[in-house]
């Protein structure tokens, strides 16, 4: 039988082989697993540094941070915009890490690909298409997460938004959808990674920071997410949680990170993969 989405997916729908993209010498959707961790948000130069130099010693391949950020109520932080750009550059230069960031208006796509090496579609833009039409002509790859009340193919059809524009680098994340389930921020649905690989050929992350919204189920829920076949994990981490401007209850220490880096090489190992 199966798994068959609408035939007006095109360019998203499975192609017969798996795509990659790439990042400098990163590939994305290969044999090796990517992990992009970082702060939900860049909060100052000795933050974002500090984290940058400890998940590369970790053994990071990217470094994420949100500069600006696309928040549930207007007296959140909303992110240092340009100079959190800034910040991330300098992190980048030193540590050689590649930087992920979101973008949350088709008038900043232009400054954010000019410093992002991947702009970020988060859950909440994930069916602006405004967005999606513009970051259709940005010249960066595109790590489109899925909107938390969107369905597959809502989510393939978004994707297809931006391959449609031109841009053929689209990775998909998967952070969580609501649920009636209340005892966590949101439900994690692991079950998209081997659905996305049976109907899409694009590359697959997971989010378990977003995905389940608390700490001690981070590390568990990264685990299975590699277990399930994920190309890669998006994880949140940050020096002093407690202080964090946002998304500090789901963020990992950095030696939690350090720990989970290390339990993820043999089972990455176990299925034929590295980390
Ligand atoms: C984030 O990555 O910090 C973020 C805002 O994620 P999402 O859009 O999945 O909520
Ligand atoms: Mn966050």
């Amino acid at each position: 039988m199966g798994i068959h989405i609408s035939t007006k997916i095109k360019l998203a729908a499975n192609q017969g082989e798996r795509k990659s993209v790439q990042v400098g010498d990163i590939m994305i959707g290969g044999e090796k697993i990517v992990v992009i961790a970082g702060p939900c948000s860049v909060e100052s130069r000795e933050q974002i540094m500090e984290i940058a130099r400890r998940v590369k010693e970790a053994g990071a391949t990217m470094l994420r941070g949100g500069a600006f950020k696309s928040r549930t109520l207007p007296y959140s932080f909303q992110g240092l915009g340009v100079e959190g750009l800034k910040m991330l550059a300098e992190a980048r230069d030193e540590t050689g890490l590649p930087i992920v960031t979101e973008v949350v208006s088709p008038e900043t796509v232009r400054i954010v690909e000019e410093y992002a090496d991947i702009i970020q579609v988060g859950a909440r833009s994930m069916q602006n298409f405004p967005l999606l039409k513009r970051i259709g002509k940005a010249r960066k790859p595109v790590l489109l997460k899925r909107g938390f009340t969107s369905t597959i193919e809502e989510w393939l059809s978004s994707a297809e938004y931006i391959l449609a524009g031109g841009n053929n680098d689209v990775i998909l994340c998967e952070r969580g959808i609501r649920t009636f389930q209340s005892l966590t921020r949101f439900s994690l649905e692991l079950t998209v990674v081997p659905i996305i690989k049976e109907v899409s050929s694009l590359p697959i992350l997971v989010d378990p920071s977003h995905g389940t919204g608390v700490r001690s189920l981070v590390s568990p829920m990264a685990k299975a997410a590699v277990a399930a076949g994920a190309d890669g994990l998006l994880i949140e981490v940050h020096p002093k949680p407690e202080e964090a401007q946002s998304d500090g209850d789901q963020s990992l220490r950095l030696e939690e990170f350090e720990e989970l880096m290390k339990s993820l090489k043999p089972l990455a190992h176990a299925i034929g993969r590295s980390i």
